[in-house]
């Protein structure tokens, strides 16, 4: 299952990605080719909706309005949390994914507070397409299907299709002047002012917005642990790791943790491990890669905001390579020609600064599979794990784990097919 795409399933999925620099003629920095199926874009409301439901199907006792207000994890093996409303429940495991203020990880880590580490601020806005498009007619030839990235010293714009195309959705962030820690009420007219150097027609359509709030963009982490000494409890999402948005991670990222631990506490269910080494195996595993997303999130801020200079020249002036390899300037200006925007042929091996497009980070980022890492790659956590640990999880005798079989087959054949080839030692099958 991939889930590393940013707004995630359901809907649309964009087909081009482009990016535009300031005091230039205006360039696609990449396109759909690349990222095409892997960027999928869906309201947030929409995707809690989804995901209720794909869980309700499942069977499992969901209890809502229950604020979490005590949690009583030690000496364990058991876990008992109290809601404010004095219900008592009683877990072999907690997973605290209660978000960045998360009372898990108070309780577990009273120290560590998240942070906001540079004046960045993130302001949001929604505009119905039919709007954006009434009162901005040529607005029609800039946005579509696209995800578009609008650079600025110190600042961007990023928009996107959001509801199947009903909505536009903007995300502006900028420098303020001292770090923003809270959700902030925005002067909305001081909002539009820091945007007055960007192309006239997206000027414009940021007129629509009525109001926003700024809102902080903070990091949690790296911890030293995402667990309670005896493994009982155990942190995913924001709780863990937030992250600040400038490669549209955060939800991401926090699917694929409760991706990656479903499949090792699968094991678990399975008699292959026991909950501790599940646990532990999410944590060695997961950790370093939440950390990655964090690193490439705050360089590729850094990279979109450069102030004017040489730093900012010569980003810009790499750019040409991955709009084409041979004919960079004239796909350039096919681009300004506001008919066909889209650029051909771009090289999906060439370098870029661009974090969202570059090879290097493409496949870690975009590509990055979480249920293959847990059980199904080469390298899948839980097969290294059992290789320290040869008592456990295969069959000695044909070689085979559970997890290759499943992923392997699993897909195509009857549940109850699916271990016959692990266990068929001396027959035929
Ligand atoms: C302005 C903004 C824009 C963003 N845009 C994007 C984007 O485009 N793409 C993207 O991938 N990410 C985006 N993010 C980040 C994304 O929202 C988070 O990374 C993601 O929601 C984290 O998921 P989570 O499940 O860990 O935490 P949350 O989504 O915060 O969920 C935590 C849940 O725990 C519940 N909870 C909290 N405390 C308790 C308690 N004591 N007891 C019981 N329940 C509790 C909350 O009610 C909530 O339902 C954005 C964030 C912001 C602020």
């Amino acid at each position: 299952m991939y889930v590393s795409s940013p707004f995630l399933v359901l809907g649309l999925s964009p087909e081009i990605f482009d990016v535009h620099i300031k005091n230039r003629e205006y360039k696609g920095l990449s396109n759909g080719e690349v990222l095409s199926g892997r960027l999928q874009v869906v309201h947030r409301h929409h995707l809690h909706t989804g995901l209720a439901e794909g869980a309700r199907r499942h069977g499992p006792n969901i209890v809502i309005d229950a604020r979490v207000s005590k949690i009583d994890y030690s000496p364990g093996p058991e876990v008992t949390v109290t809601t404010e409303k004095g219900a008592t429940y009683t877990f072999d495991l907690l997973i605290g994914s209660d978000g960045l203020k998360s009372v898990v990880r108070k309780a577990l880590f009273p120290d560590v507070k998240p942070r906001a580490p540079t004046t960045n601020a993130a302001y949001r806005a929604l505009i119905p397409y039919e709007t954006v498009y009434n009162e901005v007619p040529e607005a029609k030839e800039l946005f579509g299907n696209n995800i578009d990235v609008w650079m600025l010293e110190k600042g961007y714009v990023i928009t996107y299709p959001i509801s199947a195309g009903k909505d536009f959705n903007l995300v502006l962030s900028h420098h303020r002047s001292k770090p923003v820690e809270d959700i902030e009420d925005v002067d909305i007219d001081e909002l539009r002012k820091f945007y007055n150097d960007i192309d006239p027609r997206v000027q414009k359509v940021i007129k629509l917005i009525p109001d926003s709030k700024g809102w902080p963009l903070m990091v949690t982490g790296p911890l030293e642990s995402w667990s309670s000494p005896t493994k009982n409890v155990v942190l995913m999402g924001d709780a863990a790791h937030s992250i600040v948005n400038h490669m549209v991670q955060g939800a991401a990222t926090s699917m694929e943790d409760g991706t990656f631990l479903g499949r090792v506490i699968g094991e678990v269910v399975e008699g292959v491990l026991s909950l501790q080494e599940a646990v532990a195996i999410y944590e060695k595993t997961r950790m370093p890669r939440a950390l990655v997303k964090q690193q490439s999130s705050f360089t590729l801020g850094a990279v979109y905001m450069f102030e004017d200079g040489p730093r900012q020249r010569t980003r810009d002036d790499s750019s040409t390579g991955s709009v084409e390899t041979t004919e960079g300037q004239d796909a350039v200006e096919r681009l300004t020609q506001g008919g066909n925007r889209r650029v051909e042929g771009p090289d999906p091996n060439a370098q870029s600064w661009n974090l969202w497009d570059a090879p290097e980070s493409m496949q870690s980022v975009f590509g990055y599979d979480a249920e293959g890492d847990a059980e199904g790659d080469a390298d899948h956590a839980v097969l290294v794990y059992l290789q320290d640990h040869r008592e456990k999880g295969w069959d000695r005798w044909t070689g085979m784990s559970r997890g290759l079989e499943e992923k392997w087959t699993g897909w195509y054949l009857p549940r109850e097919e699916v271990g016959r080839i692990r266990n068929s030692r001396g027959s035929k099958f």
